[in-house]
């Protein structure tokens, strides 16, 4: 979902990184409860806010609120203000420090054909742009985020019933999109035709269940059924009889499914199965892989917690050196990027890191993390391991080097803010770290830990596009503003 705080004309793509976690569940006498639980499973997507809406035969009930999912919806109170057995909702961290309640999701409207909440997770590129184009045509938007331009498509929508005016809608959009959405009868999945960002359909006791993620099915004990299909609707009804239906749609042009592979790298939840894959089993293979990759002498291998882990436990088993927790993290801390400002962020990795100096001091120590974005986590970790004792440090990430920003829903700085960027090679990068050596994962490698494939550009399998610009959607949004990203003109000029 992308929030746009900022009047149209001031937008700044930099503030409008999203990451979000969807659930809905139809037919449960219980379903806000599940609802509030399978968000608690997805609350690494986002920790700015969270949002319930139910209906109990009658009303639409929602609670939307900032904060964690823990901090409100285990509240009985709260959860009791949200009846019926058809809930939805959502989390949601966006990194414009003004995150307003009338942003946060689900969001509602009471439309022609009756009330219609939606939740989305992802970003459309074109969002700005229908946005303007709506509001020329006299709507008035009551958030700031442009996931209420689906709202609006619905309204507009000359379709009759519901689900096909929610499909009229999704025809318009652009870039990513895991949505669901619940009418008085309804409940929705969907996602984008190229499936960037993923969404699983789950069954408990018979009742239709989506999510972002399988953890968020297993916390309430479902059965997780399927992936919801690249390019898919799938619409679950309740029945005049009480029966529950479940039909599918595919309404876009079928393409191969391009899931992001950034859900593998940081995104998901390790005990997470998307598109088939375990998580935990592909963030251990980037891990072998980056031991054959890039090995190095060294007495400890040391994972930066909590994403660099699994990959940390692989590169220890295929090089035999031993693994150790030489870092330890304090939980109550939020994600490193889960603060607005750069200087907050530097901060704040040593609110959430120490050294286990036992295990380090004088050692060799290989450090693993998931990712390198702007650096900030690398530069304060490698001194901090150092003042620990350590008598080298290398540095070897699980991923390739990040180049290009995400526009579909995961958080991530202009392209001149990531570090990458900011030298000109990988020494300079690893003199600016402070670290005896670094060196990343090939592309090859991330393929082959993900996918066990080799990529290939002519039939893409996933969208790597932080990494090599290969942006599986036009970027709409982008166009006029792409100066600080030069491969991106070109990108978008292919893409179109
Ligand atoms: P940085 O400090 O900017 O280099 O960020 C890298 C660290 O942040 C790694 O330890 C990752 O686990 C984590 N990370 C990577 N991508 C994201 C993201 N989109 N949101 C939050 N944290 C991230």
């Amino acid at each position: 979902m992308t929030h746009n705080a900022k009047p149209i004309a001031e937008w700044d793509h930099d503030t409008l990184r999203e990451e979000c976690g969807v659930f809905g569940i139809l037919g449960h006498p219980e379903a806000a409860t599940l609802t509030a639980l399978g968000l608690h499973a997805l609350q690494h997507r986002g920790q700015e806010a969270a949002g319930i809406v139910s209906f109990d035969g009658k009303q639409f009930h929602s609670e939307r609120q900032l904060g964690l999912v823990g901090d409100h919806f285990t509240d009985p109170a709260t959860v009791g203000r949200l009846p019926g057995h058809l809930a939805m909702g959502h989390v949601r961290y966006s990194t414009t420090g003004e995150t307003i309640l009338r942003n946060v999701q689900p969001l509602f409207a009471e439309l022609e054909v009756g009330g219609i909440a939606i939740a989305h997770n992802g970003n459309f590129t074109n969002g700005l742009t229908l946005r303007k184009q709506l509001i020329s045509q006299g709507a008035i938007c009551q958030s700031t985020s442009d996931t209420e331009v689906v709202l609006h498509l619905i309204a507009r929508s000359k379709k009759i019933a519901s689900s096909d005016r929610f499909i009229d809608a999704l025809m318009h959009l652009e870039g990513a999109f895991a949505l669901v959405a619940m009418t008085r009868t309804k409940l929705i999945g969907a996602r984008d035709a190229n499936g960037i960002r993923p969404l699983v359909l789950g069954d408990l006791d018979g009742k239709p269940i989506f999510a972002s993620e399988t953890c968020a099915l297993d916390i309430i004990g479902a059965k997780f059924v399927r992936d919801v299909e690249n390019g898919e609707v799938v619409i679950c009804e309740t029945q005049p009889d009480g029966t529950i239906t479940i039909d599918s749609v595919k309404p876009f042009a079928p393409r191969p499914e391009r899931i992001c592979l950034f859900e593998y790298v940081y995104f998901a939840r390790p005990d997470s199965i998307v598109a088939g894959r375990p998580v935990y089993s592909a963030r251990k293979r980037m891990g072998i892989n980056l031991a054959k990759e890039a090995p190095v002498e060294a007495d400890v291998v040391v994972p930066v917690p909590d994403g660099g882990t699994p990959a940390a436990i692989g590169y220890a088993q295929a090089s035999g050196i031993p693994f150790e927790l030489g870092i330890i993290r304090n939980h109550y801390v939020g994600r490193t990027f889960i603060e607005p400002t750069q200087s907050i962020r530097a901060f704040g990795v040593k609110l959430k890191h120490s050294a286990n100096r036992a295990e380090i001091e004088g050692k060799r120590v290989v450090l693993i993390d998931d990712s390198i974005v702007r650096g900030t986590t690398s530069v304060k970790i490698v001194q901090m391991i150092r003042e620990a004792g350590a008598r080298e440090v290398h540095i070897r990430v699980a991923s390739p080097m990040i180049f290009h920003s995400d526009y579909y829903g995961i958080d991530t700085p202009d392209p001149e803010n990531l570090i990458a960027n900011q030298h000109p090679d990988l020494e300079s990068m690893c003199r600016f770290i402070g670290a005896d050596s670094l060196a990343f994962l090939s592309i090859d490698g991330l393929y082959d830990a993900v996918g066990g494939v080799k990529r290939n550009p002519l039939s893409p399998q996933f969208t790597d596009h932080h990494f090599t610009g290969d942006y599986p959607t036009k970027l709409t949004d982008l166009n006029g503003r792409s100066k600080n990203d030069p491969k991106m003109l070109s990108l978008m000029k292919e893409a179109s």
